[in-house]
C-alpha cells in the first residue's frame, strides 16, 4: 500500500483540476488545447500506474495483461513529456507582438514529434520489461524502460535548448513551471533510473499540470475577461442611457416651454372663467410632467454619482418659511390641520445645500399631503448643536393611509408605489423617496421612518450643517414672494433660439415687462448685431444651435473688444449641474426651459434693476472724450498694430486714414462673404477673399492678421479644406479683434 501514496494523491488532486478545468468555460487557443491534452494524460496515466502494481503483483496469472498495461504506463509518461516538449516550442515561437501563436509552427512540431513518438512506441513493445515485486515497491525495470529513460532525456534537452535560446520571449510566469520540471523532473528521472523503486515520475508530472493551471491563461482568466467586456459594456449602455436622458429632457421640455409660456399668459388675458380654470389644469399637469422629467433625471444623475452637493451659506428661518409656505399652497382648501414647530433656538445661517434640504423636505411633506384624506400633517424642526455643528432634526407626521410593515423595507426602492387601488388617483412615479434618501445619505444625514398602516406615518430626517457665526441680514437673500414684473420700458433684451415657437414663448413673458425685445434665430446673427453696435441690456441666449452653439456663440462675443453684456443661458438641458456648468463656461447666469415666470422675474430684476448694465451708460457718456483719446497713431501701436509698415506703403496719415475708414466701412461685408465662402466649401472665392484681407492687413499694418489670411490664402489655393476649418476661428477672432479697434480709433 505505501507504494501507492503518491499516486492515490496525485488521482484526487487531477480529477479535481479536470473538475475545475474543463467545468468553465476556456479561451480557445493551442497553449489550451496543449494543456487539455496534458491533463487527461496525467489522469490516464495515474490510472495506468495504479493498474500496473496490481497487475505485477499478479504477474503469474495475467503476464501479457501486465506487460501491456506496465508499457502503456511508460508510453503515457513519454506522451506527457512529448506534449510539453511542444507547449514549449509553442511558447517559445509565440509572436508577442500580435499576441498570437505560431499555428504552422505548433502543426510542425506535431508531426515530428508523432513520428518520434511512433517510432518511441514500436521499441518500448518490441524490448522486454522485467520487473520487480518486493515487499514495499513494484516496479519494472530493464531495456524497455531504459528506451523510455533515454528517450525523455531527449526530450528534456530539446525543451532545455528551446527555452535558453528563446528565455526573453517566454512570460516571467510561465517560465516557473518549467524551471521547476528541469530540476524536479531531471532529478526524478535520474533518481528512478538509479532507483526503480521510488515511484515519482507521475507525481511530478501531476506537481506540474497543477502548477501550470495558474500560468496558463485559463478559465479563470477567461471569466476576468468576460467580466471586463460587460463591464465595459454596461458602462457603455450607462453612459447611452444619461444621453438619452438628457436628450429626452430637451425633448420633452422644449414643448413643454411652449405649453406653459403660453398657458400662463392666457390665464392673464380676459377670458371666461371656465376657461381659466382650464388653463390652470393646463399648468398644473405640465408642472406634474415637468417634476417627473425631473426625478427621473436626479435619479439617473445620483446613479451615475454625478449628483454633487452644492453648499453655500443660507438662511435656515428662510428656508423653512418657503417650504411651509409651498406646502400651505398644496393642501389649498384641504380639511387638514397643518402644524408647524420650529425650533426658535435654531442657527440663523448654516452652510450647507439648502437646495437639497428643500427639495428633501418638499418630497416629504407632499407625500404627506398626497397620502393624508383628513385629520393632521405636523412638520417639526429641532435642533442639537455641538461646537460649530448643528444637527437638524427634521420631522413630518401625518394621519394619512400609513404604510404596511412589509412595504417599509422596499419604500426608498426607485418606482416603488403601495395601495395602488386605494392611490389609484393619487399622481406619483415612485422615484420621490427614493431620491430623498440618495439625497441625505450624500449629506451624511438619516432617514427614518415609523408608520402604522391606517393610522397615519412619521419620517425624520436628521442632517448636520456647520454653524455660520453671521445674522440672516448678512447674507444676500432676494424676495421672491413678488415676482410681478416691473417696467423695463427703455431697456433692450435679445433673445437668441432657433426655435421660432420657443422665441414666440420668451417674447410672450418678456411682454409684460414692456422692454423692447429682438428676437433673432442664429449666434452668428447674435455675433453680427453685435459688429454692428447695436447695445442691448441684456441676451437670453438658447444653447442647443446648429451652426454655431450658445456657448460658442458666447465664446466669440467674448473676443468682441469691449463686449460686457450679461447673457444667461436658456436651455432645456435642466439636469442638475447645469447651472454652474454654464457659470463655469462664462455665463453670468442659467434660465431652464419652460422659463419659469419667477426665474425669470429674478434674472430681470438683477440685470436691468439691480446690476443694469454699466458699460453700456459710460460708453454712451464717454464717447466724447474716447473718441480724442483713441484716435492716435499712439493707440493703434499700443494695440499692437505696424502703423510705420502702414505708411512706408501708403506714405502719410491722411491715406492711412482714408484706408483704414474703407476697410471698417467694408469689413462686415467682406467678413460675412467670407462666413458664406467656407460654408459651402467655394474655395477658390475664398481664396479671392482672403488675399484681399491679407493685402488690406499688409496696407495697415495689422501683421497678425496679413499672416494668417496667407496661411488661409495658400490653404484655399491648395483647397485644403481641413486647414480652413480647423483655423477659420483664429482667422475670425482675430479679424474681429482688429474691427474692434478701428472702430474705437475711427470713434464709431
Ligand atoms: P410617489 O409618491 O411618487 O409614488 P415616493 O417614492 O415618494 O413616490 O413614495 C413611494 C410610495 O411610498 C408611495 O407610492 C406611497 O405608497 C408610499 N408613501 C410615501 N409617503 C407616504 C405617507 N406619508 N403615507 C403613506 N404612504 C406613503
Amino acid at each position: 500500500m505505501y507504494s501507492m501514496f503518491f499516486q492515490i494523491a496525485s488521482l484526487f488532486y487531477i480529477i479535481l483540476l479536470i473538475l475545475a478545468y474543463f467545468s468553465k468555460k476556456r479561451i480557445n487557443n493551442i497553449e489550451n488545447k496543449i494543456y487539455a491534452c496534458l491533463i487527461i494524460n496525467v489522469f490516464i496515466s495515474l490510472l495506468l500506474d495504479i493498474a500496473s502494481i496490481f497487475t505485477i503483483k499478479n504477474l503469474a496469472a495475467i503476464p501479457i495483461i501486465n506487460d501491456i498495461v506496465a508499457k502503456m504506463y511508460l508510453a503515457t509518461l513519454i506522451s506527457w513529456l512529448t506534449f510539453f516538449t511542444i507547449y514549449i516550442i509553442v511558447l517559445a515561437k509565440h509572436d508577442n507582438n500580435n499576441d498570437s501563436y505560431n499555428l504552422s509552427y505548433y502543426k510542425k512540431s506535431v508531426h515530428i514529434f508523432s513520428i518520434f513518438y511512433l517510432i518511441y512506441l514500436a521499441t518500448l513493445f518490441i524490448l522486454p520489461l522485467n520487473y520487480n515485486f518486493s515487499q514495499n515497491a513494484v516496479y519494472s525495470y530493464g531495456p524497455a524502460a531504459n528506451v523510455s529513460y533515454l528517450y525523455a532525456g531527449i526530450l528534456i534537452l530539446i525543451e532545455l535548448c528551446f527555452t535558453f535560446f528563446n528565455i526573453k520571449k517566454i512570460p516571467i510566469k510561465k517560465l516557473l513551471p518549467m524551471f521547476l520540471f528541469f530540476i524536479f523532473g531531471t532529478s526524478a528521472v535520474i533518481i528512478q533510473m538509479n532507483n526503480p523503486s521510488i515511484l515519482l515520475i507521475s507525481f511530478m508530472d501531476t506537481f506540474i499540470t497543477f502548477l501550470m493551471y495558474f500560468t496558463i491563461e485559463n478559465p479563470d482568466m477567461k471569466l476576468i475577461e468576460e467580466l471586463n467586456l460587460a463591464k465595459e459594456q454596461a458602462e457603455k449602455a450607462n453612459r447611452a442611457k444619461t444621453d438619452f436622458l438628457s436628450n429626452m429632457s430637451h425633448e420633452i421640455r422644449t414643448p413643454l416651454n411652449a405649453i406653459v409660456g403660453f398657458s400662463q399668459a392666457l390665464a392673464e388675458e380676459d377670458i371666461s372663467s371656465e376657461a381659466r380654470e382650464e388653463v390652470k389644469d393646463i399648468i398644473m399637469s405640465s408642472n406634474n410632467l415637468l417634476e417627473i422629467v425631473n426625478g427621473i433625471l436626479d435619479i439617473s444623475k445620483i446613479e451615475a454619482n454625478k449628483l454633487e452637493i452644492v453648499n453655500t451659506e443660507y438662511d435656515t428661518r428662510r428656508l423653512m418659511k418657503d417650504v411651509v409656505a409651498l406646502t400651505k399652497a398644496r393642501l389649498a382648501s384641504r380639511p387638514l390641520d397643518f402644524k408647524v414647530d420650529i425650533d426658535p433656538t435654531m442657527p440663523q445661517v448654516l452652510y450647507g445645500d439648502h437646495v437639497r434640504i428643500k427639495q428633501i423636505l418638499i418630497n416629504i411633506l407632499t407625500n404627506a399631503v398626497k397620502y393624508t384624506k383628513e385629520g393632521y400633517i405636523a412638520f417639526s424642526v429641532n435642533t442639537v448643536i455641538t461646537d460649530d455643528v448643528c444637527r437638524l432634526i427634521m420631522t413630518v407626521e401625518d394621519s394619512g393611509i400609513g404604510i404596511k410593515p412589509e412595504d417599509i423595507d422596499k419604500l426608498f426602492t426607485k418606482f416603488q408605489r403601495f395601495e395602488l387601488e386605494k392611490n389609484a388617483t393619487t399622481e406619483g412615479t415612485g422615484l420621490g423617496l427614493a431620491i430623498t434618501k440618495s439625497l441625505v445619505e450624500l449629506m451624511n444625514g438619516k432617514i427614518v421612518v415609523q408608520s402604522k398602516y391606517g393610522e397615519g406615518s412619521k419620517f425624520t430626517v436628521s442632517i448636520d450643517q456647520r454653524i455660520i457665526p453671521k445674522t440672516s441680514d448678512e447674507i444676500e437673500t432676494t424676495d421672491d414672494t413678488n415676482t410681478n414684473p416691473f417696467n423695463a420700458s427703455g431697456q433692450r433684451i435679445l433673445v437668441v433660439d432657433d426655435n421660432n415657437i420657443n422665441l414666440k414663448v420668451a417674447n410672450r413673458l418678456l411682454k409684460d415687462y414692456e422692454a423692447d425685445v429682438v428676437l433673432i434665430n442664429s449666434g452668428q446673427e447674435c455675433i453680427n448685431r453685435i459688429l454692428d453696435g447695436e447695445h442691448y441690456d441684456l441676451i437670453l441666449m438658447d444653447d442647443m444651435m446648429p451652426h454655431m452653439t450658445g456657448t460658442e456663440t458666447l465664446k466669440n462675443l467674448k473676443n468682441i473688444f469691449g463686449f460686457k453684456i450679461p447673457v444667461v443661458a436658456l436651455t432645456a438641458n435642466a439636469i442638475s449641474g447645469m447651472r454652474e456648468r454654464y457659470l463655469s463656461l462664462g455665463f453670468d447666469d442659467y434660465l431652464a426651459k419652460p422659463i419659469n415666470q419667477g426665474h425669470l422675474f429674478k434674472v430681470l430684476k438683477k440685470y436691468l434693476v439691480e446690476n443694469p448694465n454699466p458699460v453700456l451708460r459710460n460708453e454712451v457718456k464717454n464717447d466724447i472724450v474716447q473718441e480724442e483719446k483713441n484716435h492716435s497713431r499712439e493707440f493703434l501701436e499700443s494695440k499692437g498694430i505696424d502703423v510705420n509698415h502702414g505708411l512706408e506703403l501708403l506714405g502719410d496719415m491722411e491715406m492711412y486714414d482714408m484706408t483704414i475708414a474703407e476697410f471698417y466701412k467694408e469689413f462686415p461685408e467682406k467678413m460675412k462673404k467670407i462666413d458664406e465662402y467656407k460654408n459651402s466649401n467655394d474655395m477658390p472665392n475664398y481664396a479671392i477673399l482672403v488675399h484681399a484681407m491679407k493685402s488690406d492687413s499688409k496696407y495697415l499694418g495689422f501683421m497678425e492678421l496679413a499672416d494668417i489670411s496667407y496661411k488661409h490664402e495658400m490653404a484655399s489655393k491648395e483647397e485644403n479644406i481641413s486647414f480652413v476649418n480647423e483655423n477659420y476661428e483664429l482667422l475670425k477672432m482675430e479679424a474681429i479683434k482688429i474691427y474692434n479697434i478701428v472702430k474705437e480709433y475711427i470713434g464709431e
